[in-house]
């Protein structure tokens, strides 16, 4: 379904709704576009494929079922696709709303039934991050049902933004250049986890479920603390974006443009074994030789630095 026949409030002039309607449909185009591309990039689905999309209620995974279903339509391969929810029998959440949804757009689902939110607040004391192990408990459960309904795939919702988050997570706390993989062999060994998102940005997941108006089921039911430290790089994130638009990006990019041999790690490198060899390589470090305080370079090939990166 196009997002343009979604029809902005009546009072908007039709100048504006016309608009309004252009955009939406250039944001599900560009959706459409970075969710195939991701898709092809990483080989993510292939033909004969059965792809579990895991469904939280969270805007993501609303976007990421969305999409998929378009991209399916449009594919020149098969695969199906099976919506799972987990209800972890969190207070309140409420459980026909996924039900509701699902059987409107006449897919195939299933809702997993299991009360991980006992067990999680069973056994942390109070006070104490509970996600760890009630990620752990899903993740196992996951798992088992996608063995169930048969799907070597499964797909989650995580977008740009958690992937850098979770890089600077782990660089800051953790002291690793580690990331989250858009694609990846679960822990089991037997199914293949993808992210068809990784290329989209959260303001673009947000924008879109509220043009789809999709029924959002509230994320702090469990009544755990949201995690303080991934909402502190978020926030980082999101300034440095306001005051060096482009930014972002960047540091993204340089995920997939990784130089080893300019990195310390010994084991991607054998820095034990490197020979001089007499060639000049006009790609090495001189670019950088240069004092970032320094007037900008005259030399030829030469790149000043920027200043205030
Ligand atoms: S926020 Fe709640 S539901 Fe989500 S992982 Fe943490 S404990 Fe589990």
């Amino acid at each position: 379904m196009s997002v343009a026949s979604i029809t902005p409030d009546s009072n908007v002039s039709t100048k504006a709704a016309e608009k309004i309607a252009l955009e939406n449909n250039k944001l599900h185009k560009r959706l459409c576009r970075l969710v195939g591309q991701a898709i092809g990039d990483f080989n993510m689905i292939e033909d004969g494929d059965k792809v579990m999309v895991c469904l939280s209620g969270g805007k993501d995974s609303y976007a990421l079922l969305d999409i998929l279903l378009t991209l399916r339509e449009r594919a020149p391969i098969h695969f199906d696709v099976v919506a799972v929810n987990l209800d972890q029998k969190q207070p309140g959440f409420p459980e026909d709303v996924l039900p509701t949804y699902l059987t409107s757009l006449g897919i195939p689902f299933h809702i997993e039934n299991q009360d991980t939110y006992s067990i999680v607040k069973r056994l942390i004391p109070e006070g104490k991050t509970t996600c760890s192990l009630c990620s752990r408990l899903r993740r196992g459960i996951l798992y088992r049902v996608a063995d169930e309904l048969g799907c070597n795939k499964i797909a989650l919702g995580h977008h740009r933004d958690d992937i850098l988050e979770t890089f600077f997570l782990n660089m800051f706390f953790g002291g690793k250049l580690k990331g989250m993989p858009a694609k990846l062999v679960s822990d089991d060994g037997k199914h293949m986890v993808i992210r068809p998102m990784a290329y989209v940005k959260e303001e673009d997941t947000e924008r879109y479920a509220e043009v789809k108006n999709f029924p959002i089921i509230p994320c702090n039911l469990c009544g755990s603390q949201e995690n303080l430290q991934r909402k502190h790089i978020k926030g980082m994130l999101r300034e440095w974006e306001k005051k060096h638009p482009g930014r972002v990006e960047n540091i993204y990019s340089s995920l997939s443009t990784v130089v080893p041999s300019h990195l310390m790690d010994r084991d991607l490198f054998s820095f034990t074994d490197l020979q001089i060899d007499g060639v000049a390589n006009p790609l090495g470090d001189i670019a950088f030789d240069e004092d970032p305080c320094s007037t900008p370079s005259t030399v030829p090939g030469i790149i000043p630095l920027q200043r205030n990166l």
